[in-house]
């Protein structure tokens, strides 16, 4: 769907989505994208309608349960021009899709990934998702959590993802500056959002956040930036630690960025030097509805 300008918004009323939203809406307006050279791509759940929420002449894919990712990386390389960001619960990216999750960092291509995180898996009624810890009990729960958690920072950090940060929903302009950081980084990039869900997560609230985040760009001796190779590993190591602190105190901004890491664009532009000038979105496939070309021939051209 291209284009979309939608008024209609059927999520419940302070749900932490709508931050979000306007967030992501407000880091592409400012850093004057053209809206239709971004492409929004969602997969199943409350969060994978922001397609169609957007109120931005945007381009959106509303795809499968935890395939968002696939999508979004397949129309990147095909079109490197494009602007992709996408946008997937936790149960959708870190449940179903954390495989898609995982070999993404391999690659590092030039995306922004938003994980609305809020321990439930909400479009189906609250069942615990990934991110909730073992033993919490939240009201859509009969009995606590059996299951342990996943931490979304220290697994894209050791995924390879070469921007990683947390935000909070209902701190929209912080959030904002850290998405557009992460639309702005060469390299793969993920954010981790803090998204309270107060139909089914009677734990993670508001209230519970807001008695507990705090900002890690307030700590001067915070510096997340890998400027050379031989930093990389000591900066790694931190963030990931960093993200072990949960509870009391629970911090949100950018925990890790390494640019020096090529993107996957890069890769393949040094194996075949006229990808970025004509990436495969060029070809012309077609005339009036029949193909002009074999695909096989095009998949020869571009074999890598
Ligand atoms: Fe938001 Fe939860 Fe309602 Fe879904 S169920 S729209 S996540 S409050």
């Amino acid at each position: 769907m291209a284009g979309l300008k939608v008024e209609w918004n059927d999520w419940c009323p302070g749900c932490g989505n709508f931050g979000i939203l306007s967030a992501e809406q407000q880091a592409i307006q400012e850093l004057g994208l053209d809206p239709k050279k971004v492409v929004l791509v969602s997969g199943i759940g409350c969060s994978g309608k922001i397609p169609h929420f957007i109120r931005l002449p945007a381009s959106g894919v509303h795809t499968l349960h935890g395939r968002a990712l696939t999508f979004a990386i397949g129309i990147k390389l095909a079109n490197p021009s494009l602007e992709v960001i996408v946008n997937g619960g936790d149960g959708d990216q870190l449940g179903i899709g954390v495989g898609h999750f995982v070999s993404a960092g391999r690659r590092n291509v030039d995306l922004t990934v938003i994980v609305h995180n809020n321990g439930v898996y909400g479009l189906t009624k609250g069942q615990a998702s990934p991110t909730l810890k073992l033993g919490v009990k939240t009201k859509s729960l009969p009995k606590p959590n059996i299951n342990s958690d996943i931490n979304p920072i220290a697994l894209a950090i050791s995924s390879g993802y070469t921007f990683v940060a947390r935000g909070y929903a209902y701190d929209v302009k912080h959030l904002k500056e850290i998405i557009k950081k992460a639309i702005k980084h060469k390299g793969l990039a993920m954010i981790d959002v803090l998204q309270p869900c107060p139909t089914y997560n009677d734990i993670h609230t508001k209230e519970y956040y807001d008695k507990r985040v705090y900002k890690l760009d307030e700590d001067p001796s915070w510096d997340p930036i890998v400027k050379k190779p031989e930093e990389m590993d000591d900066k790694m190591s931190k963030a990931i630690l960093k993200s072990m602190e949960w509870g009391d105190r629970t911090p949100i901004g950018i925990f890790y960025q390494n640019e020096l890491v090529s993107t996957y664009e890069q890769r393949i532009a040094e194996r075949s030097p006229s990808y970025l000038d004509n990436p495969p979105a060029h070809d012309v496939i077609e005339f009036e509805g029949k193909p002009t070309t074999d695909v096989e021939d095009i998949l020869k051209e571009r074999r890598v």
